[in-house]
């Protein structure tokens, strides 16, 4: 048998609802799509759509939860700069209420006086490193602010025109006194499946971060094992094979052009569920098919249309790659 499947065994009880709630930014990253960053689908930061926003995180947790008593439901808030949305801290509370766990990923960006109120709210704190705006020192605040009361991991965007420069942003970052992780993240064209232009040195240095510093120096990797975290480290499974049972990353596989599981059974919609900007929900962010004009396939419903059900069989791989970390980051298996 071969596929990946979680490398710490508690990742596999969380379902992820990764929620794009708009796309608002303070940032125009220069890699970004701009429909990622322009405002043009914000509708759902609107004061009057919270209502169905509670609505719809409720039912879901409940639908979890009829699925699998069991499974722990962790929230994923992305954007745009999700810290921006107006009604954030609410938002938090009410999952928070529901006995959901509460995760975003966030450029950073809001003063240390806006990250010192998430300490009560938020269970995982994703920062983004832009080389073209993210400030060392402003991250080594929020670490060393945050890093004792709930787990944070490091993505940095590896730019190649700014390559050098990450590098040295991921080992000054490494210096905080807190435990925290730190990725280094391959970029892909327009979020597609083709990689940045890397020179091989650069490309080396992706394919195994953790060993590419120098003899003394590793990577933080360690987040206190009692503290939550959604997803972490997939483990290669490829019985009778060589690197089976190797522990490896998301961006690893992605460097190394191994993020493919065509014909493959994957949890996606079983481990993951994904809300788009326009509010519909998938199964997963590739949408199943390697075409997709009309985004159909893992269509699962629409958060203003209560009568949505979630699946409950995983769903055979059509795509030639799997180019999202989320998505990588949910099992699959050979039939
Ligand atoms: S911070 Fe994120 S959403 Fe904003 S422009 Fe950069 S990549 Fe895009
Ligand atoms: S491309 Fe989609 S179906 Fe294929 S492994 Fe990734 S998430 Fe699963």
């Amino acid at each position: 048998m071969q596929g990946l499947n979680h490398f710490e065994e508690k990742h596999q009880k969380i379902v992820v609802v990764n929620w794009v709630l708009g796309n608002r930014c303070n940032y125009k990253c220069s890699y970004c799509p701009q429909e990622l960053h322009d405002s043009s689908e914000d509708d759902f930061y609107h004061p009057e759509y919270f209502p169905l926003i509670q609505k719809f995180s409720s039912e879901i947790i409940s639908q979890i939860k009829m699925r699998d008593s069991e499974k722990e439901v962790c929230f994923l808030f992305s954007g745009g700069e999700i810290t921006l949305y107006v009604k954030y801290f609410e938002l938090l509370e009410y999952i928070k209420s529901l006995g959901g766990k509460v995760a975003i990923v966030s450029n950073g960006s809001r003063p240390i006086e806006f990250w010192k109120n998430n300490k009560n709210f938020l269970d995982h704190l994703a920062l983004s490193f832009h080389p073209q705006y993210s400030q060392i020192d402003h991250f080594k605040e929020i670490i060393n602010l945050l890093g004792n009361h709930l787990p944070i991991h490091v993505n940095i965007m590896m730019d190649p025109q700014r390559f050098d420069y990450c590098k040295k942003v991921a080992q000054e970052l490494a210096t905080c006194a807190h435990p925290f992780s730190i990725s280094l993240q391959p970029l892909l064209r327009d979020l597609g499946s083709t990689l940045y232009d890397y020179t091989s040195e650069q490309l080396k240095v992706l394919k195994n971060y953790s060993s590419s510093f120098h003899e003394n120096f590793s990577l933080p990797s360690k987040i206190n094992k009692k503290q939550f975290s959604y997803r972490g480290d997939m483990m290669i499974e490829n019985f009778n094979k060589e690197n089976h049972g190797e522990k490896i990353s998301a961006g690893e596989l992605i460097a190394r052009g191994k993020n493919k599981w065509t014909g493959m059974q994957c949890n996606a919609g079983l481990e993951n569920i994904i809300i788009d900007l326009d509010g519909e929900v998938y199964r997963s962010w590739c949408f199943l098919q390697e075409d997709h004009p009309t985004k159909k396939e893992g269509h699962i419903g629409n958060i203003l249309e209560p009568h949505f059900k979630l699946p409950n069989d995983s769903i055979l791989c059509k795509k030639k790659y799997c180019h999202c970390t989320l998505d990588i980051m949910c099992t699959k298996k050979s039939l």
